[in-house]
């Protein structure tokens, strides 16, 4: 068992314990976000037929040549053309089709004139200057072509591919599974929601914020409810866990104290710890090792620090059994500049709860602390949208110092996942 390991240790540990999960078939209204296991070919053009980008009107460009304000060309309407409609006819000189957007362009139009811009009387129209073969004309295959290949397998599902998977005729498309992830919640002192926390009891958080960080990084949770500080029991649903989940996460627990029991169980067990304890501020107590070939996560009970152990260790773990890329793995980072003076923690790296901003669209991003930085203060989690990094042995980021951040914004950290290729 290793003791006290860097973060980078920790995570490398941890992620050499887990692997991409299987693929499976689901409706493309729920492949958002998930990573795509096979290539999405195209069945047919798209468009299909040459057609009309705008409401106007179908001519022959050659006969538009000489018009003028003072001069305009009259052509005769032979016909009118609505989207989804085909016009077997075909257009001479001196004629127009009156076309909607996306109806195809019949035979002997090669423009189309946008209805602003002509007179239109009665059953004729009139042009007031030239316009050029091909104007206004969406051509066939111009978007995508029959057999060209428009998402490769690996690549992370956004709402266009979604939308281009529906055009090119995919109801259900191949990717990896979410991984279930077991949360398991221990102490004496917690009590449920909906019960009225007694002398020395507090309300469980660590359940439902794990449960949603879970669910933001794209697995399934499973959430045991609250286990006594007993180790047969906490044995018991810990095993429970492992043979349903595909990782097991525990909070609380993993401590110096007469009742951390975690490690007991982890000790206890086919597979047993594999590394205790990180250097890192908040979250120094983790500990990580397999049951029955399970990976666990021993994570610690502080609220601030359960979640920033997630971040760190959790998300690209399950990142990893999702598929994702390696470079989606971790929590993208900016670099900032400290806007007041930011406390290091001697060997430990320092995990911040900051508030990012950029006062003007040319500045730079500005960084400052969220307020009291206690590991059991979760406001400062609620108010943060980033973690300040203080490398190791820091002693102090002075005001107007350069600083590492990384971004807490969900959906902007989305933004950098956009990788090819199956890690
Ligand atoms: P422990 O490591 O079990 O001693 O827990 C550390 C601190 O986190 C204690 O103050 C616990 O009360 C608190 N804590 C543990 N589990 C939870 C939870 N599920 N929700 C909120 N606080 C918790
Ligand atoms: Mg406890």
């Amino acid at each position: 068992m290793e003791k006290f390991v860097a973060v980078e240790r920790a995570r490398e540990i941890m992620l050499g314990e887990v692997h991409r999960l299987p693929a499976e078939k689901v409706a493309i209204t729920d492949a958002l976000g998930r990573v795509v296991m096979e290539d999405v070919l195209v069945d047919r053009d798209i468009p299909p037929l040459d057609n009309s980008a705008m409401d106007g009107y179908g001519i022959k460009a050659l006969d538009s040549i000489a018009a003028t304000v003072e001069q305009p060309l009259k052509l005769k309407v032979v016909a009118t053309i609505p989207a989804g409609r085909h016009f077997a006819g075909e257009i001479r000189s001196g004629e127009a089709v009156r076309i909607m957007t996306g109806a195809p362009i019949p035979a002997g139009v090669d423009a189309v004139v946008k209805r602003e811009l002509v007179e239109e009387h009665e059953d004729h129209v009139f042009l007031s200057g030239p316009v050029a073969a091909g104007n206004d004309i969406r051509y066939a295959g111009e978007d995508v072509r029959a057999g060209e290949k428009v998402i490769a397998a690996g690549q992370v599902i956004t709402p266009a591919m979604v939308g281009m998977m529906a055009s090119v005729g995919y109801p259900f498309v191949a990717v990896v599974q979410r991984p279930r992830i077991a949360v398991i919640t221990t102490g004496d002192e917690i009590v449920d929601f909906h019960e009225r926390p007694g002398t020395g009891k507090i309300r469980n958080s660590n359940s439902f914020s794990l449960a949603a960080l879970v669910r933001h990084s794209g697995g399934i949770p499973l959430v045991f409810s609250t286990v006594r500080d007993d180790p047969s029991l906490l044995k018991r649903v810990v095993e429970e866990a492992a043979a349903t989940a595909d990782l097991v996460l525990t909070t609380g627990g993993v401590s110096m104290g007469d009742y951390d029991f975690v490690k007991n169980v982890l000790n206890d067990v086919a597979g047993g710890i594999l590394f205790w304890k990180v250097k890192m501020k908040p979250g120094r107590p983790l500990v990580f090792g397999t049951v029955n070939g399970v990976p666990l996560v021993g994570l610690p009970g502080n609220p601030v620090s359960v979640m920033i152990s997630f971040e760190q260790f959790v998300r690209p773990m399950v990142k990893k059994m999702s598929g994702y890329p390696a470079a989606g793995w971790l929590l993208p980072r900016l670099r900032a500049v400290a806007g007041e003076d930011l406390p290091g923690a001697g060997r430990r790296r320092h995990f911040l709860r900051g508030i990012l901003r950029r006062e003007t669209v040319d500045g730079d991003y500005e960084v400052f602390m969220t307020g009291p930085q206690g590991s059991g203060i979760l406001r400062s989690m609620v108010l943060g949208n980033c973690l300040i990094v203080l490398a190791e042995q820091t002693e102090v980021v002075k005001k107007g110092e350069p600083v590492d951040v990384e971004l807490l914004d969900y959906d902007l950290a989305a933004a950098f996942y956009l990788g090819t290729g199956v890690d």
